[in-house]
């Protein structure tokens, strides 16, 4: 399988050249020149839920990963699970937050962690795996690379606007492991990493890779717990799937562009919901058609505090550019952070359940998008565990979040990690050194 550029004006790339690049060298961002469907029976039949995985992720990696390798990688990657709980007959939540990390992001990590490594396996020089996290990337990719041969992992985190546990989970590991606390926003450190890749000097010098929603080897495994959701679904209401929307609480898109990417596969998705906080540029582009990026501003879900969503550019490409094919497949609603601390209390009370900030706004969009009288399944993918924001959980819902003993540990760590300012000429002094 080959994988294109967004920008269109780079060459197809293999899919080792498209994971290892991240971005491709027009600036654009990879895609699959072709997703294939798949059976209702391979996607429902009665194999295990990891071999369906790998029938789906086989296509992808045709020619360039035997199929042996990438169901050991798979089984590796997903070894935790994705709950789905029903808190109603059409309200049920898709608990992502079972990795080490405590978030979604796991899922994609680990599974590009572990396919960097197979397509380095030959190599003599490290690469550099590059990113920028507004909180739970870095820590997933952290984690995902932790101990990983032949690979050495730079983060950029924005100084101050991470939580105090994310900002543990993410400098306490050392190793082949280096996290940047930059004096600037998120946006600032993604800015800082795409203006990295462009430079040739880094380039050849430290074999940059990038671990971002960007790159491919992250956005395909997110399409997997869409496909395990609707199994568990299936399952759950005898045999038949009822009508069924998504709800993804979302920033940089990626999240969203793997379950788009799903449904192409053939799975029967009615719609999509597109949940944001007040950064809502995605959302007023549905309404509006215009896509017109904007500095990010601070909520309490930050990892969805983006103001330039950089999988925009796949999303459109995915539908050709026709916003009235995006508006029937995705509806879109923002929050702002009263909404969302209303909505983690009414969870809390109505079913007895916690959902953190991010879940939360997902949560909202449902309640807000859902038809009338609906009555299939509406699915709110919670996206991290509520310990990880606890201060907020802590004014919402006083002395009700347990943490994870994975959190605590963390808490516990000594924090490592070097203040940079925001700006590129001393990100690459500090990368030659
Ligand atoms: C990254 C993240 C999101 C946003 O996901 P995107 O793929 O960037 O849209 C939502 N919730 C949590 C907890 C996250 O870490």
């Amino acid at each position: 399988m080959n994988y294109y550029s967004t920008e269109g004006r780079s060459a197809p790339a293999s899919c080792r050249e498209a994971v290892l690049r991240g971005l491709a060298p027009d600036g654009g961002l990879y895609l699959p020149e072709a997703i294939p469907r798949l059976a209702e029976d391979t996607l429902f039949g009665e194999s295990d839920d990891h071999a369906v995985l790998a029938a789906l992720a086989r296509p992808f990696f045709e020619g360039e990963v035997p199929p042996a390798e990438l169901d050991a990688l798979i089984r590796g990657a997903v070894s935790f699970e994705a709950p789905l709980v029903e808190l109603d007959k059409s309200t049920l939540v898709l608990e992502l937050f079972h990795g080490p990390t405590c978030a979604f992001k796991d899922f994609g990590a680990r599974f590009m962690a572990r396919l960097m490594s197979y397509f380095c396996r030959n190599e003599d020089t490290d690469k550099t795996v590059l990113v920028a996290t507004s909180g739970d990337t870095g820590s997933a990719v952290a984690h995902g690379f932790f101990g990983v041969e032949g690979v050495q992992v730079v983060v950029l985190y924005p100084s101050g606007k991470v939580s105090p546990l994310q900002e543990k989970q993410l400098t306490i590991l050392g190793g082949n492991i280096t996290a940047l606390e930059i004096e600037g926003t998120f946006d600032d450190c993604q800015r800082l990493v795409k203006q990295a890749f462009l430079d040739p000097e880094l380039q050849n010098r430290k074999g940059l890779t990038s671990a971002n929603s960007i790159n491919i080897a992250r956005l395909l495994p997110q399409s997997f717990y869409y496909v395990l959701a609707a199994r568990y679904l299936r399952r759950m209401r005898g045999g038949t799937l009822p009508r069924l929307w998504f709800s993804v609480p979302s920033g940089n898109f990626g999240n969203l562009t793997g379950g788009l990417i799903a449904e192409r596969m053939g799975l029967p998705v009615e719609r999509f919901i597109a949940a944001t906080n007040s950064n809502n540029v995605f959302v007023d582009y549905l309404q509006t058609g215009v896509f017109s990026p904007r500095p990010s501003v601070r909520t309490i879900s930050n990892a969805m505090d983006v103001g330039s969503p950089s999988n925009f550019a796949r999303i459109a490409a995915l539908f050709r550019g026709s916003l009235e094919a995006a508006r029937k497949a995705i509806a879109g609603a923002s929050f702002d952070d009263d909404q969302t601390r209303s909505a983690i209390r009414e969870a809390a009370q109505r079913y007895d359940y916690l959902l953190d900030p991010h879940g939360a706004v997902g949560y909202l969009g449902l309640r807000q998008c859902l038809p009338q009288a609906f009555e299939g399944a509406g699915v709110l993918l919670a996206t991290a565990h509520p310990a990880k924001f606890l201060e907020i959980m802590e004014e919402v819902t006083p002395g009700r979040v347990e943490l994870p003993e994975r959190l605590s540990a963390a808490l516990c760590g000594r924090k490592q990690a070097e203040l940079l300012p925001a700006d590129f000429s001393s990100l690459k002094e500090r990368l030659l050194t």
